[in-house]
């Protein structure tokens, strides 16, 4: 349970925020430290610098024997640090180390003793030039280390004199430890606090999404129609949100869609079905002459020569949609495929006394499935006699510009009104079932027609008035 927890957004990025912060308090704590430490040093310096110096221009202005007291009025004068000052005289000629070093005078503070050959030693046996600061733990008057100054005053070549100024660390020691303590504690609280309210704050900001996962099972199960709220917010939620309503809009569109289409297509097969079944049954109520068994014959053959032409349209479109479907594209004479429909629709004319004639007829080469084609120019010229009453004109062209095929094909006949002409390229879409003679459209030819333009990448313009005729334009690009 303990590691499924860890796969939510929410803990993982608590927790990733919890070890960043807690990296960049431990280093920040760190420089603090060292910061607040040097700064102590800092002071601690300056004092013992500015004491030497007092001695250096107090000292030297009175006779040796009053040295001691000059000392004792400074050591007064820096209370807060208590101090210990010295002045050692060193002689750079003397033969013994211990020779070397003569205290002239000391304040009272110190009860031990400072081993000045140490301090000789950690000068490599050199008169320093500059003040010196150096801890020195041993011999120190408590157990701290003692923080001293080493002042050169060189006085000759052969004898100098050093002002040894020194004040017991255990004060900053005492205050650094303070200022671990707090550190300590207040890190891994105030990172506790920040932690928490990392966590509450992206607790806050994943809502959406919770609210999101929420509605999107609700949709899955009940409904399409649900959306979520995005409460026009402008940042990524908004826009998760915002694609997620859009893809479900698309969503519920394609499923009433296809809904719409199962109902239209059963429907269409079942029409011609019924009639063929009512047909047989009156046949078989009683023994008939054979004039009529011809007569039920010939209406069964047309029923079941509709559903013949259902069931090819809707194959065909259903494989024409399939995504996998390998179209044969290659250089077709698409005059040669007109001209052939052209005969064939010509025939179905001169049954109905309609004229079909060719006004243009340009040699044409595009890029694209011969039989797709063909389909295409079937459909729209079947379309064309079909919807002409006798003693129409249907009239076909196709003429060659410098970018596009345009493919005309012109009838007189019944149109369309405006209001449909949205809706002709659905599928099972027809204007109106009653306005044909002939009822064998099944109003898939034109979204087959259609669906084969978007393949070639050609566009179709049409245009209608009712009782006066119809013109289809199909434009093909003459690059594909
Ligand atoms: P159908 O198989 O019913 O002809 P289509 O998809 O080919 O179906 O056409 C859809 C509808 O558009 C038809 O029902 C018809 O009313 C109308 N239509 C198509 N072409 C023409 C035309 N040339 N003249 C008048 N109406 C047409």
């Amino acid at each position: 349970m303990k590691r499924l927890k860890f796969r939510s957004i929410r803990a993982r990025l608590t927790l990733w925020y919890a070890l960043v912060l807690g990296f960049i308090f431990i280093v920040s704590d760190i420089i603090l430290y060292q910061s607040f430490k040097m700064s102590l040093m800092d002071t601690i310096d300056n004092t013992l610098q500015a004491a030497a110096e007092e001695v250096e221009d107090s000292i030297f202005r009175v006779p040796p024997e009053r040295w001691n007291t000059t000392i004792k009025q400074v050591e007064r004068g820096f209370l807060v640090n208590r101090m210990f000052i010295q002045l050692v005289e060193i002689s750079t000629t003397s033969p013994g180390i211990e020779e070397s070093f003569h205290i002239l005078a000391r304040s009272g503070v110190l009860s031990g003793n400072i081993s000045q050959r140490k301090i000789w030693e950690s000068l490599a046996h050199q008169f320093p030039e500059t003040p010196v600061y150096m801890n020195v733990i041993e011999e120190s008057p408590s157990t701290h280390p003692l923080r001293i100054i080493l002042y050169p005053v060189q006085k000759n070549e052969n004898k100098g004199y050093l002002i040894q100024v020194g004040t017991s660390l255990k004060k900053m020691f005492h205050t650094l430890r303070n200022f671990l303590i707090i550190l300590i504690v207040s890190g891994p609280l105030l990172l506790l606090v920040s932690v928490f309210g990392g966590h509450l704050i992206l607790k806050k900001a994943l809502v959406p999404v919770k609210s999101v996962v929420q509605t999107a099972r609700k949709i899955s199960t009940e409904d399409l129609s649900l959306r979520i709220e995005s409460k026009n917010r402008k940042d990524e939620i908004g826009e998760l949100i915002t694609t997620f309503n859009q893809m479900i809009s698309r969503l519920e569109g394609s499923v009433a869609q296809i809904k719409q289409f199962s109902s239209d297509a059963s429907h269409d097969l079942k029409t011609p079905l019924t009639v063929i079944r009512g047909e047989i049954d009156i046949a078989l109520r009683k023994e008939r002459v054979s004039k009529e068994y011809i007569k039920t014959l010939t209406t069964v053959r047309e029923e079941s020569q509709k559903l013949e032409r259902v069931i090819d349209n809707l194959l065909f479109l259903s494989r024409i949609d399939d995504r996998e479907y390998r179209f044969s594209f290659q250089k077709v004479q698409l005059d040669e495929i007109v001209l052939n429909m052209f005969e064939n629709a010509q025939l179905l004319a001169a049954k109905k006394n309609i004229i079909c004639v060719i006004k243009k007829m340009d040699s044409v080469f595009i890029n694209g499935d011969p039989i797709l084609l063909n389909r295409l120019i079937m459909n729209l010229l079947d379309n064309a006699v079909k919807y002409t009453p006798a003693r129409g004109r249907v009239e076909v062209s196709l003429e060659k510009n410098q970018k596009t095929v345009r493919l005309t094909i012109q009838d007189t006949g019944i149109g369309m009104p405006g209001e449909s002409l949205p809706f002709i390229f659905d599928r099972f879409y027809r204007v109106d079932p009653s306005r044909s003679q002939r009822s064998e459209g099944s109003g898939l030819g034109l979204s087959i027609v259609k669906k084969i333009a978007e393949i070639h990448q050609a566009h179709i313009n049409i245009h209608s008035e009712l009782n006066r005729g119809t013109i289809v334009q199909v434009l093909f690009p003459t690059h594909i």
